[in-house]
């Protein structure tokens, strides 16, 4: 059976240096680290999102600014809002709430958001330097995955690593950061699973992470033995919430895998809050 890699019990180490940083920060004179957080409309997820934020952001002793807006909000109106963040001393990491409604454009808007301020890491530059292996700033659901790795005690060097899903917030960035710790690295999508080849490329996956959401994609039965599995997947099926791996049965192949909840999430939003710390400190 495998061991089960639990975000709440990671995050709390990396919470406590946090909570002593800001501490320190605020003794040096340095004031709080500021998050501003742009919303639009009302999305209940994204409220679900905002409130664990705004939770964690208060556990650590730093300040969440939410700037909402109508959904009659403009994509040049909102660009404009950013540059106002961009100019404001007292803001020192800045983040877009997705999903946004249809008609504005988060991938262009985020390239508006100043390198300095991203807190997300999901700026053109800062995902640059996350390709160059130099990014300080990595985006956090990605980052949770390497915390979990790194706690999992697997070493990464020379290791099969098969990331399904490829967006640019999750699959892309982590993975480079599996590359950059020498992994050998796939990253299927929904090409792989229309060509029928999902299944054998998680077979051989020494490390596998899916991030698609599409409840239970990945059966059980298609796991490596003694793999380390990370689901990112929050999907709602049967009243309840799952991943995308289907958990009961892969949990008896896999080495270490993360529960859906409880696993990947609690760490991103601390992965997040990492992030305000290190923009503030310059
Ligand atoms: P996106 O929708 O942006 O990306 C999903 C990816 O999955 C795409 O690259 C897509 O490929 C790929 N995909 C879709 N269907 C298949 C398939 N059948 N086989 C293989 N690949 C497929 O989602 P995100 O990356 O933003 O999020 C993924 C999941 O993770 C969601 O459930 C989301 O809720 C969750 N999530 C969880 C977080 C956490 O903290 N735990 C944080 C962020 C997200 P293509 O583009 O080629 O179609």
């Amino acid at each position: 059976m495998a061991i089960l890699l639990d975000g709440k019990n990671v995050a709390q180490s990396i919470k406590d240096g946090l909570r002593r940083d800001v501490l320190s920060l605020k003794k040096e004179g340095r004031g709080a680290p500021v998050l501003a957080c742009v919303a639009v409309g009302k999305d209940p997820a994204s409220a679900v999102y905002i409130r664990s934020q705004d939770a964690a952001a208060r556990d650590l002793g730093i300040e969440y600014r939410l700037i909402s807006f109508g959904e009659d909000i403009t994509q040049e109106g909102l660009v404009s809002e950013i540059r106002g963040l961009n100019t404001d001393k007292g803001i020192h990491a800045v983040m877009i709430q997705s999903p946004l409604p249809k008609h504005l454009d988060i991938g262009k808007l985020v390239g508006f958001i100043l390198p300095a301020k991203d807190a997300e890491g999901i700026h053109p530059e800062n995902l640059g330097r996350l390709f160059l292996g130099q990014g300080k700033i990595a985006p956090p659901t990605a980052a949770a995955c390497m915390e979990l790795l790194r706690h999992s005690g697997v070493k990464l060097f020379g290791k099969e690593a098969v990331v399904v899903g490829h967006s640019n917030i999750v699959g892309k960035p982590l993975s480079l950061m599996l590359l950059k710790e020498f992994a050998t690295t796939t990253v299927c999508h929904i090409a792989t699973s229309e060509a029928g080849k999902l299944r054998d490329h998680v077979a051989r996956a020494e490390i596998l992470i899916v991030a698609v959401g599409q409840a239970q994609l990945v059966k059980g039965s298609w796991i490596k033995e003694g793999a380390v599995v990370l689901d990112v997947g929050i999907n709602r099926a049967g009243g309840r919430i799952v991943g995308d791996v289907e958990f009961d049965e892969a949990q008896k192949r896999a080495a270490y895998i993360t529960p859906v909840p409880g696993g990947v999430g609690p760490l991103t939003v601390t992965m997040l809050m990492r992030n305000t710390v290190e923009l503030f400190k310059g």
